[in-house]
């Protein structure tokens, strides 16, 4: 049996009919860019999130680097993120000329919140959180810090559509919540995509100018503005989708649970999830000593998996001008050495899972 880390189209099939009727309706409707079906996603997913405003925009990543500049930050500013993120969350920050300052993640994966007072200097303009893998940070004390000291919080939520800390959702807490719709997030859609939440109306009136090359007005640009508009095709797919996401993020807790019942190897160490957090297991991350041998294993047995991720941003070849070496980061390079990530997705098989399950424990 083959088993791949990702089957994008079950989900495709599944929903086939409401895709395709939302896709015909845009393509005869004569209007393809920032039109209704961007503003009605945009009301829907505000509503899902708890918050007043949603913006649309081209991607993730944009998502991060426009949120990041809209709060007036740029060179000699400082941006607390956690070290062990995936590199967009950090160009969010470098793109616009700003410095990160990593933290070592907790048990969960995420930022160990233990560890930001320390890191915080009278440069600090913001904390930014990814909430990895699917599972809420622990926003509790996070936004306790970052109220005591007034530093804003910018959430990067590309991984975490749909999961909560204490029953409020994330991208709620600060100032911004960022969203990547990229097809294989657990809210993807069928090209790229990206949203920011927010109840700041200043705040999104700005990202919404920022999108459209800084103007309100076509043609009068207050402010110097990027093009990152979110189409209607992906805007009227991710309306039917969002519709289905509860239950998709339902499968993948199921998912979840099994390889949790399932997996008995003394060698693997699997993800734990905080008291008053949850995850929609965008992945499912595990830990072993033996990874590279068990990731080859699993790949003669025709399991894909996937490391996210194999080097952690501050030893990124893109980021050796800040100086990052081995061992800065101890618990964020043994991370990169140790994690796993199984195969977990959309119209999973019994039969793919207890293959993976049986294969694992055979290790
Ligand atoms: C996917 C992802 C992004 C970037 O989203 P894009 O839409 O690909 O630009 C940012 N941060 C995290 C944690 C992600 O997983």
């Amino acid at each position: 049996m083959q088993v791949k880390c990702n089957v994008l189209d079950r989900q495709f099939e599944m929903y086939r009919q409401e895709y395709e009727e939302a896709a015909l309706r845009v393509l005869r409707s004569g209007w393809y860019v920032l039109g209704k079906e961007v503003a009605q996603f945009e009301q829907e997913f505000a509503a899902y999130t708890g918050r007043k405003y949603c913006v649309g925009l081209n991607s993730g990543l944009d998502a991060l680097i426009m949120s990041v500049r809209a709060l007036g930050i740029g060179a000699g500013d400082e941006v607390i993120v956690q070290a062990n993120t995936y590199i967009a969350t950090v160009i969010g920050i470098t793109e616009n000329g700003a410095t990160p300052v990593f933290i070592e993640p907790d048990e969960y994966f995420n930022m160990d919140a233990q560890r930001i007072e320390a890191a915080i200097s009278d440069r600090t303009k913001a904390i930014l959180v990814t909430h990895l893998y699917g599972q809420a940070s622990n926003m509790g004390e996070i936004t306790a810090i970052a109220d005591r000291r007034g530093i804003p919080v910018i959430e990067d939520c590309a991984q975490s559509h749909g999961a909560c800390f204490g029953g409020k959702m994330t991208g709620a807490f600060g100032i911004s919540g960022c969203f990547s719709f990229y097809p294989t997030k657990n809210l993807g859609a069928f090209g790229d995509a990206g949203a920011v939440v927010t109840d700041d109306e200043a705040f999104a009136d700005t990202i919404r100018m920022m999108r459209n090359y800084g103007s309100r007005v076509r043609y009068y640009n207050e402010i110097e503005g990027l093009n990152s508009r979110l189409d209607e095709l992906q805007a009227a797919l991710l309306r039917v989708k969002l519709t289905h996401l509860d239950a998709l993020n339902a499968e993948r807790r199921a998912l979840a649970e099994r390889y949790d019942s399932g997996i008995s190897s003394t060698k693997i160490m699997k993800p734990q999830v905080r008291k008053g957090a949850d995850s929609i297991y965008h992945q499912y991350v595990i830990r072993c000593r033996e990874r590279d041998a068990l990731l080859r294993y699993l790949a003669e047995n025709d399991i894909q998996t996937q490391i996210h991720y194999p080097v952690p941003p501050h030893l990124a070849q893109c980021y050796r001008h800040l100086g990052g070496k081995a061992g800065d980061y101890p618990i964020t390079e043994q991370y990169a050495d140790e994690v796993l990530s199984l195969p977990i997705y959309t119209g999973m098989t019994a039969e793919e899972q207890a293959y993976v399950i049986e294969k694992i424990n055979a290790f």
